[in-house]
């Protein structure tokens, strides 16, 4: 071994070793941040495949495929190779491996294929119209309204995930559209019947479909049964009660292992539920509870400030984390006047931390949601430094690459509404009703494309649809005569006719062109267009830096992520911005308990993410919490209250009112404006 080899991996502590060693019954480990689960787990593959059990017969299941392809790579460090044929991923991406491959003997068709949430929502919007709720856009503000699109894919996705009733859903989290209970159900069962004329399948179909195939199809329960020796899941607080359902249903001879923490449970608002955790050892008797207690991540300042933090919850969480190292200096809670000096903090900060050794991938800033960091993102481009972004709006949710899948998709299922839509009113004096028209009309011809052709429609649109009939037929024709196109060539004959469409839609049309070439490139790496599609659709690059051309590991960039996207991860120093009442909790999210505490628990997360340094930036104002035109301070996050606070280095940086409440309390009582601009008004009039 060369002397540039590795720092040799810690033992396991005694309880880690434990697990990691346990023998097949079920297993369960509860514990707090930092504590090794995730370690823990990787170690346990690893003693699973030197047991003799086959690696292709290990089910690792994560929240994301860049986690699964993370840990599966460190386990090859312990054992070779061999975890290479360990199987890996999200839910949803094996779902959809096992459905290509016993579907066509459940009825389901071969050529399936997968909406996204956006493409959920423009079908829903169908049914939604088909109900007669089409254009209540223009019905007075104050008129009660039937839920919008994307809140009927959110109640109905609700509804898949947990299996409880939509009238008891509505009830307890939607109460306003509680009246229009039986229309939302019509509704529902339109969007259902249209997925499966057309061949369409949402996400939730995906984990219901196996869920399904485990409970109600024996003979193909059983042989999906008998491809896995073992199963682990890591993250098990969050997931969701159908999760939890297709795991009972795959486990049954009771080889599993969960790991999670409760204390860091932040996806309830998708229907995740801590009682999977709960209820783990009653659904697997004989279960087996290990609970960690040491955390390895942190330094003994920033553990000092999460668990005060998690304390304050009204929810019990057991766990005392506590660690054997002394080093490192508290957190800093940093007062700043407004985004822009909050930037100039943060760049600053972590360039001399960079200076100081620290290279940029070890550093993180984390926000709430992804917009929040746009400040930041412009400064980080002017001074040319690299970054990379994880979770907020991805490459593939942008409008112009949607449309180009779109075109895919088609030639893949002529079926698929949700594209037909789409694409036609992207055609100049292409309306609504048009649209719909076109599609009826290609349902009633066997949606050959020609049909558009047909369609009653202004003079004005006929050489746009024609055109799009003339390249979907032509482009069939040769099909069928030859072979499909490969990913590429069809992007790149379809373009002749999106590109012009482009430049006429938007003012910004280069960078978009740049992204369609970007979108060449990567399907120049598939040669099967339904596989291009559902890696696009289920495995979507989870980072800008995976779509780069050439890029390497070496590459040094600073990451900026939402504090979802954060989860399971570790950085040597991490910089929380906007800690401002109305991010941390978010304002809408600030009107029930429930909705709170999982507001603190991600903070938590946030803050818990931290090896050695720790800085917590609160913007007295930001153009993120501004409510219309009122531009008052913001408030202090309140989950920082002086309990946290004092486990806290606090200053206040630069150009900043000195006030009372500020140097007491900063920030958490109301500020007083610098000047009261309207009683300075009132007084030069006499009011
Ligand atoms: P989270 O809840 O945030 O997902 P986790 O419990 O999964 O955290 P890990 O990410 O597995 O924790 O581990 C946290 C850090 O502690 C990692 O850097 C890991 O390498 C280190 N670690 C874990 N166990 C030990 C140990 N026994 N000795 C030394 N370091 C350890
Ligand atoms: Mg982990």
């Amino acid at each position: 071994p060369s002397l540039l080899s590795e720092p040799a991996e810690p033992a396991l502590n005694p309880a880690q070793a434990e697990a990691a060693n346990h023998g097949d019954a079920p297993l369960l480990i509860v514990a707090g941040a930092g504590s090794g689960k995730t370690r823990t787990l990787i170690h346990r593959v690893a003693a699973l495949i030197r047991r003799g059990i086959p690696p292709h017969r290990i089910l690792l299941l994560t929240f994301t495929r860049r986690s699964a392809q993370e840990m599966l790579s460190r386990c090859e460090r312990l054992v070779g190779p061999a975890s290479q044929s360990v199987q890996g991923g999200t839910f949803h991406g094996v779902a959809h491996r096992l459905l290509r491959r016993f579907g066509p003997s459940a009825g389901l068709p071969a050529d399936f294929t997968i909406l996204d949430q956006s493409d959920a929502g423009d079908l829903m919007g169908l049914a939604r119209s088909a109900l007669g709720y089409g254009d209540l856009k223009n019905a007075p503000r104050s008129a009660p309204r039937f839920p919008r699109a994307e809140t009927l894919v959110s109640i109905y996705s609700r509804h898949i995930n947990t299996d409880r009733p939509v009238a008891e859903l509505l009830n307890e989290l939607w109460p306003h559209f509680l009246a229009w209970t039986g229309d939302i159900e019509r509704c529902f069962g339109d969007y259902i019947r249209r997925k499966s004329e057309r061949n369409l399948l949402d996400y939730d179909d995906l984990l219901l479909s196996w869920a399904l195939l485990l409970e109600q199809a024996p003979p193909i329960a059983e042989q999906i049964r008998a491809l896995y020796d073992h199963v682990l899941v890591d993250e098990y607080q969050d997931t969701n009660p159908l999760q939890s359902r297709i795991l009972r249903g795959l486990c049954t001879n009771g080889h599993i292992t969960v790991v999670g923490d409760d204390a860091q449970s932040i996806y309830a608002f998708r229907g995740a539920t801590i009682r999977n955790i709960l209820d783990f050892p009653h659904e697997f008797p004989g279960t087996r509870i290990v609970t960690l207690e040491q955390n390895y991540r942190s330094t003994p300042h920033i553990l000092d400030s999460t668990n005060v933090l998690i304390s304050r919850s009204m929810e019990r969480y057991s766990k005392q984390l506590f660690t054997a190292r002394t080093d490192g200096e508290r957190p800093w809670l940093v007062t700043v006047r407004d985004e822009s000096a909050q930037t100039a903090f943060v760049v600053d900060r972590l360039l001399e931390l960079h200076e100081q050794g620290t290279p940029l991938r070890e550093m993180a800033v984390l926000f709430r949601a992804g917009y929040l960091s746009a400040d930041l993102e412009i400064e980080l481009s002017n001074r040319r430094i690299p970054y990379e972004k994880w979770g907020g709006l991805k490459f593939l949710e942008a409008a112009h690459i949607k449309d180009i899948l779109a075109f895919v998709r088609l030639l893949e299922n002529p079926r698929d509404e949700v594209s037909w839509y789409r694409l036609l009113r992207l055609l100049p004096g292409v309306g609504d009703a048009t649209a719909r028209n076109a599609i009826e009309l290609l349902n009633q011809h066997g949606w050959a494309p020609m049909a558009i052709g047909a369609v009653k429609a202004p003079a004005r649109a006929k050489p746009g649809l024609l055109a799009m009939a003339a390249l979907f037929d032509g482009m069939g024709r040769v099909e069928r005569a030859d072979r499909p196109h490969s990913p590429s060539e069809t992007i790149r004959l379809v373009r002749q006719l999106y590109d012009p469409l482009l430049n006429a839609t938007y003012d910004d049309a280069p960078p978009r062109l740049a992204d369609l070439d970007q979108l060449e490139i990567i399907a120049a790496g598939y040669t099967d267009r339904t596989e291009f599609l559902a890696a696009l659709a289920l495995e979507p690059p989870s980072s800008t830096q995976d779509l780069a051309i050439g890029s390497t590991d070496e590459d040094d960039a600073l990451i900026l992520s939402t504090v979802h996207s954060a989860k399971g991860k570790e950085w040597d120093a991490v910089f929380v911005i906007h800690a401002s009442d109305g991010v941390f909790p978010m304002a809408r999210a600030a009107v029930d308990d429930a909705q709170i505490e999982e507001e603190r628990r991600l903070l938590y997360v946030a803050l818990t993410r931290a090896r050695n340094d720790l800085y917590v930036v609160y913007p007295l104002h930001s153009y993120a919490t501004r409510t219309g035109a009122d531009f008052s301070y913001t408030q202090l996050s309140r989950f920082l209250d002086p309990g946290v606070r004092n486990t806290m280095q606090r200053v206040t940086l630069g150009d900043v009112p000195d006030t009372p409440a500020l140097r007491g309390e900063l920030g958490l009582t109301p500020v007083e404006p610098v000047v009261d601009l309207r009683a300075l008004l009132r007084g030069r009039f006499g009011a």
